[in-house]
């Protein structure tokens, strides 16, 4: 089973538990890494022959353009992760739609790729800001990898869709992909999906979580990390207990985790991984936000 291997690119600087302590106009001042980070990131998924999609950032797409077009041409799917980095749910729609906006001609000036799939900063698309998956098949996007089906003190949807499914909005049909998760015997939802969960567990529980997903119950996953968890030696701005603890806890061992993941999984873009047309028995309008 091909399962969908995604890369939210941004600067370490960019993560919403940095982003308290460190203000937007600082962004310019503070060292690059982003760069380092793609082209190791690059280099293991040649390793395995392995294609993923790349969520960029609009800002480090103005900035790094070189860098985007060599995921390009390594043959990568390119998808947007807005430009500014702010929870979708903290702007209004106008705020949103300028946002996407901009980030898409950022991309399609670094790399001449128009994004068609959209991942929101800290999965911020919930419950109060489902008008966005609207908003977005408005501008032309087609798919969409916001929503985690988990309960969670920052963002998700409990109960939501844990399986590819399209979202009918009155823009549209958009094709929502949510993050992985096991579903447990006491009916709870939990994690799997990557980054700090896939940093801070063990490896055994996110490869148990994969097999069941595709064995039992017939659906690929879709997986997401970002270039500065690869990077032990980034600058550590979070502040706070928590914060540093899921920003930084596990950096050295996630290039081993992924090597492993790679081994042990097939992994490909969302395109290929989610092909079109989806089955119509999957397609549902339960979390679309004309309900
Ligand atoms: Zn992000």
């Amino acid at each position: 089973m091909l399962n969908a291997l995604t890369v939210d690119v941004e600067e370490y600087f960019h993560p919403t538990e940095v982003q308290s302590g460190v203000d937007i106009r600082q962004w310019d001042t503070l060292p690059s890494r982003v760069g380092d980070e793609v082209s190791r990131i690059l280099d293991l998924f040649e390793s395995h022959k392995t294609k993923a999609t790349f969520f960029i950032l609009g800002w480090v797409a103005q900035r790094h353009p070189a860098t985007i077009r060599a995921i390009v041409s390594a043959g990568h799917e390119i998808g947007c992760h807005s430009y500014f980095h702010r929870l979708v749910y903290s702007l209004s729609p106008d705020e949103f739609r300028r946002d996407t906006r901009q980030a898409v001609a950022a991309i399609e000036d670094a790399c001449g790729v128009t994004p068609r799939a959209y991942r929101a900063p800290s999965y911020s698309i919930t419950n109060e800001s489902l008008w966005a998956l609207e908003i977005l098949a408005e501008e032309g996007f087609t798919e969409d990898s916001s929503i985690y089906p988990i309960a969670h003190d920052r963002y998700g949807i409990p109960g939501a869709h844990r399986h590819v499914n399209v979202v009918e909005t009155r823009s549209g049909p958009i094709k929502e992909i949510p993050i992985a998760t096991v579903k447990l015997s006491n009916g709870h939802v939990a994690p799997i999906g990557g980054g700090g969960y896939l940093r801070l567990l063990p490896y055994r529980y996110t490869a148990a979580g994969i097999r069941r997903v595709n064995g039992d119950e017939g659906q690929p996953v879709c997986i997401y990390f970002h270039p500065w968890e690869i990077d032990p030696d980034a600058p550590r701005l979070a502040r706070g207990v928590i914060a540093r603890t899921r920003t930084y806890l596990g950096l050295k061992r996630m290039t081993g985790k992924l090597d492993r993941l790679m081994d042990d999984f097939l992994f490909s873009s969302i395109a290929e991984a989610y092909p079109t047309p989806l089955l119509s028995s999957r397609s549902v309008s339960a979390a679309g936000p004309t309900a």
